[in-house]
């Protein structure tokens, strides 16, 4: 693994090199969330997962959130393997790693407000070589090697949650850039002035189609008298990609035009993201994406709003590495550091 890629391990300057011609063992990949923690144990060459174990994130701290892991960990190991045969743990998590395994900070997870160097801390946990890497790269790299864009060389994933994340995978490696915030184009502006953001800027692709920024214009339409379906449905509660999909299927008129809204701002990201990087496939995932599945990557490639060279030249897909490509990519990333 580059420096600079996003993941970082624990003993890295004595034991880096004898270390790396020694990764034959298995890898643990976990996946810290906001609402779970998942590992899965992973063949380093095949990228084959075996087993899994998961516990809810703690919302009681940070060394809650550490002993969590720890105990994902040997619960998955039991039966299975050996902790002294592993050759590296993997962890992907909610937010910006720098390329030494510093974790800035994680707004998902209670707690982690403040830099920490995970790959150190449950390093000296667990006695390991530990790698940390962002966990949408993690999402980016296990649908490259292992899921929907098998095959192919570059890839860019989209991950349409809550926000929007990207994860750039060109000529077979991660790119994450200087400050690691390649594959951020939940940011890419698709309406100059447009709906406001939580970066501070306006108009971005996440304002249209990310859950929030749905949910938001949701609220603020209906309170302009539009079809109040999406409000109705969960009260004061946000809403979820479940709700989105019910609006779609009820032919709620306000649903379908903030989908229609959706479309057409992925489109034009999507477009002008591939063609500067030429990106042959686009894999979409996360939550909406999910609900919504084909019918609404065909829409995508339909868009008359799609930027740059267009579908022809750019094939969308379906992520196929759904609950697990945190962990599956985070051990994937690991076995290549
Ligand atoms: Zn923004």
């Amino acid at each position: 693994m580059a420096k600079g890629n996003g993941g970082a391990k624990k003993k890295a300057k004595s034991s880096k090199k004898s270390k790396k011609d020694a990764k034959a063992g298995p890898i643990v990949g976990v996946d810290v969330g906001g609402t779970k923690v998942l590992a899965r144990l992973v063949d380093s060459e095949t990228g084959e997962a075996d087993g899994w174990a998961k516990a809810s994130t703690p919302k009681t701290g940070l060394d809650d959130v550490f002993d969590t892991i720890e105990a994902v960990i040997d619960e998955l190991l039991d039966g299975r393997a050996s902790k002294d045969d592993l050759s590296a743990v993997g962890i992907g998590v909610p937010g910006p790693v720098d390329g030494d395994g510093l974790v800035q900070k994680c707004p998902n997870i209670n707690g982690w407000d403040k830099p920490i160097q995970l790959s150190d801390v449950m390093g000296d946990r667990l006695g390991v070589d530990v790698v940390v890497s962002n966990d949408v790269n993690c999402g980016a790299v296990a649908e490259h090697r292992v899921g929907a864009g098998k095959g192919s060389d570059s890839l860019l994933a989209v991950f349409v949650g809550t926000g929007v994340g990207g994860g750039l995978v060109l000529d077979n490696k991660l790119v994450v850039g200087a400050r690691g915030m390649v594959g951020e184009i939940g940011h890419m502006t698709v309406e100059p002035g447009g709906r406001p953001c939580g970066c501070g800027g306006a108009g971005h692709l996440e304002c249209y189609a990310g859950r929030a920024g749905i949910d938001r214009e949701a609220r603020r339409r209906t309170e302009e008298g539009a079809s109040p379906f999406l409000p109705d449905l969960v009260g004061s509660s946000p809403i979820k990609s479940r709700h989105i999909q019910a609006g779609v299927e009820a032919e709620d008129p306000l649903t379908l035009e903030l989908v229609d809204d959706a479309v057409h701002a992925l489109a034009q990201a999507i477009g002008n993201a591939a063609s500067l990087l030429d990106i042959p496939v686009v894999v979409l995932g996360g939550g909406i994406v999910d609900r919504l599945g084909q019918t609404f990557l065909d829409d995508i490639a339909a868009s008359p709003r799609f930027g740059g060279f267009g579908p022809d030249v750019t094939r969308l897909v379906l992520a196929e590495r759904l609950d697990d490509a945190g962990a599956i990519g985070a051990a994937l990333l690991a076995a290549q550091d």
